[in-house]
């Protein structure tokens, strides 16, 4: 989401005669666009700020820190690192021109963090990826017990339809391939009596995109009606990303996710059963404030019997003024105990899932150069290298041959 916000931030700048810099020492403006959904990213970020003082104290240059984190911190930010010029949360960057006007006018300190019903209508970016995002929603009306982004981006609002067609149409004529619907839940989607499994049909068959992914699925409102969608669209890819987040059901009644156990196995079963070739990845929280040594395991148990293709794995981060902020924290060695267990155990999954591959042939859209070769995709979302130099872009069907660290490695055939 944040990587398409930036990309939405260049097109509104991009509009307005501003230029990309290639180096930071070319450029006048610098903008930081922050995550606050864990803390290391707001660390990080704010270690990053640090490192800007020095180029800011040059004669004619702006700095401004916008996104999540900005809309949480913003008297923190301005306090602490008072060399930055304005404040912007996800809502405000239609104003970034505006607001640089006035700072070249010589005004400072600019903070609007205010969340509004902002859906970046009319923004068509163009793009030279071979792969690429188009937001569908903005903010999320879920409240998971130890999410912030509910609070920094507001409630869900949907886009319309016309406006996603025409930024895919746009996309796809500037030559991208394929292109991931992006939202917090798209399953929540609702735009004038079209919902995600409709919308997704519509821009499979309206756009003439050569795949079609969607990233990220709440389990409680994944239906069957989406597998059917994907069954009968070739250019949409069977990859499901469903985060699980944890296999005890009273740590998922804790996290406020609204499934059980059964109900998220029950869709997994639909999803193999239905299209058995399709890839399965989610996202896991160890260390939940509470979690016991047996609800810990019943994820293992689980994680080890769904066999995911691919799992994003973060420890429990503490988020203040969320609902998980108030509860009693693990100590740190067995959030970290926890983390590894998990890692270690995904990590022999992802292994054994991988030499499957070897022997079988996949479709793959080659992305970018790699080390001796090129790198691309396949359907399933897997990175696959061939030793062929090949055009960024191009689609060959490749043999798996053997696997180098976590990547497949093949030849065209
Ligand atoms: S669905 Fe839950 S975890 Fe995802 S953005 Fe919304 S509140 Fe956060």
């Amino acid at each position: 989401m944040n990587k398409n916000d930036s990309d939405v931030i260049q097109e509104i700048l991009i509009e307005e005669n501003y230029l990309p810099a290639e180096r930071i020492e070319e450029s006048d403006i610098v903008l930081v666009n922050t995550c606050s959904v864990r803390n290391h990213a707001e660390q990080r970020a704010l270690g990053y700020i640090s490192t800007l003082k020095k180029w800011r104290e040059k004669k004619g240059k702006a700095l401004g820190v916008v996104g999540c984190m900005a809309k949480r911190l913003a008297g923190e930010i301005i306090s602490k690192y008072p060399f930055v010029d304005f404040i912007l949360g996800p809502d405000s960057y239609r104003k970034i021109p505006r607001y640089l006007g006035s700072i070249i006018q010589g005004q400072t300190k600019i903070i609007d963090t205010e969340v509004g019903n902002e859906l970046y209508t009319g923004i068509c970016r163009k793009s030279k990826k071979v792969s690429d995002f188009v937001s569908i929603t903005r903010g999320c009306n879920n409240f998971c017990s130890y999410c912030i982004v509910p609070f920094v981006r507001g409630g869900l609002r949907s886009r319309p339809v016309e406006d996603i067609l025409k930024e895919v149409n746009e996309l796809v004529s500037s030559g991208v391939k394929d292109i991931t619907l992006l939202g917090q839940n798209v399953n929540e989607y609702h735009y004038q009596g079209v919902d995600f499994p409709k919308l997704l049909e519509i821009v499979a068959r309206e756009t003439g995109i050569f795949r079609l992914r969607f990233l990220t699925s709440h389990p409680k409102d994944f239906d069957e009606e989406i597998i059917r969608v994907i069954k009968e669209n070739k250019n949409i890819c069977e990859w499901f990303h469903l985060p699980l987040q944890s296999g005890s059901d009273r740590i998922l009644r804790l996290m406020n996710r609204k499934y059980s156990k059964a109900d998220y196995l029950i869709k997994i079963e639909k999803i193999k059963k239905n299209i058995p070739d399709a890839t399965i990845t989610t996202d896991i929280i160890v260390g939940f404030p509470t979690e016991t040594e047996d609800e810990f395991n019943e994820t293992i148990e689980l994680i080890k019997s769904i066999e995911f293709d691919d799992a994003y794995m973060y420890r429990y981060s503490y988020r203040p003024g969320t609902k998980a902020g108030e509860y009693p924290s693990l100590p740190e060695d067995v959030i970290k105990e926890r983390l590894k267990i998990l890692i270690e155990i995904q990590s022999q999954i992802i292994k054994k899932k991988t030499e499957q591959m070897i022997g079988r042939t996949y479709e793959v859209l080659f992305e970018e150069k790699a080390e001796n070769g090129t790198r691309g995709k396949t359907r399933g979302n897997k990175d696959v290298i061939v030793t062929q130099k090949l055009r960024i872009g191009s689609v060959y069907k490749v043999l798996i041959t053997g696997v180098r660290g976590r990547t497949p490695i093949g030849e065209i055939v």
